[in-house]
């Protein structure tokens, strides 16, 4: 089919989704006023937040775990959490999945390992969230819930999950999303590395970051909780690690410290 006609008709599709199905006018007002972050948003930028969660919504098949049952407040408080990073990348990026499970609780995993000298070892790992390449994502609803309070300190599980997602939009979660071209490719590779690089040294000094130390991990895990910061405590990003808030400045294309 030409693409012109499958733009008119998903085009077509959505207006229908957004005529039947938009988020009621009184649950919206609700969830900006419980998420800081989202009620520093320019009115435009709400109302593209709505059409674009609201098409998430009707996208995406929520199921609680453990007996939780997904309430709308809950779901769409989910989503508006979740659509703020692609304001302006669309939510096409979202395309590769389809489940999210929210747990109760956070979850413990046993996990293993095989180190070098091929012995396995096994541990406990406690997840407030995890998102996969093509499978369902997971939110523990308990650190969610917390969203309005815990953005004070950078906090934010629904943002670190879909910058995971993000993240794996080319196929491999290496702190590297998809990106314009190469030299783009380049410039961020080395502006991560950097960065990386300097906290992990602060980590390793005991000092006191605003990021998570979580986020020395793995440069791909420094990529998701800096996003996580990025959007809910902007001023504090900015102000320590100046050249991590442009670089996601730049592709996320919003500067939220502008707004905050
Ligand atoms: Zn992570």
């Amino acid at each position: 089919m030409p693409i012109r006609l499958l733009d008119r008709l998903r085009h077509r599709r959505e207006q229908r989704v957004l005529q039947r199905r938009a988020i009621p006018a009184v649950l919206w007002r609700l969830t900006l006023a419980r998420l800081p972050f989202l009620a520093r948003l320019a009115p435009a930028d709400q109302d593209e937040l709505r059409r674009l969660s609201s098409l998430f919504l009707d996208r995406k098949e929520f199921s609680g775990a453990h007996g939780l049952t997904v309430t709308d407040d809950m779901a769409v408080a989910i989503a508006a959490q979740a659509c703020l990073p692609v304001l302006r990348l669309g939510l096409r990026a979202y395309d590769g999945f389809v489940g999210i499970v929210v747990q109760p609780d956070e979850v413990l995993v046993r996990r293993e390992v095989t180190d070098d000298d091929g012995i396995v070892h096994e541990y406990d790992d406690v997840l407030s969230g995890e998102a996969m390449d093509g499978g369902p994502g997971m939110l523990s609803w308990h650190d969610v819930g917390q969203a309005g309070e815990s953005s004070a300190w950078g906090y934010n599980v629904v943002i670190h999950e879909f910058a995971h997602v993000l993240d794996m939009g080319d196929g491999v979660a290496d702190g590297v999303p998809p990106l314009a071209d190469a030299a783009a490719r380049r410039h961020w590779r080395a502006t991560l590395a950097r960065e990386y690089a300097a906290f992990c040294a602060l980590v390793d000094a005991g000092a006191d970051t605003l990021l998570d130390p979580y986020a020395a991990e793995a440069p791909e895990e420094y990529f998701a909780v800096a996003s996580e910061a990025f959007f809910v405590a902007p001023l504090d990003l900015r102000a320590e690690r100046p050249a991590s808030y442009a670089l996601l400045a730049g592709y996320y294309r919003q500067d939220p410290a502008a707004r905050a």
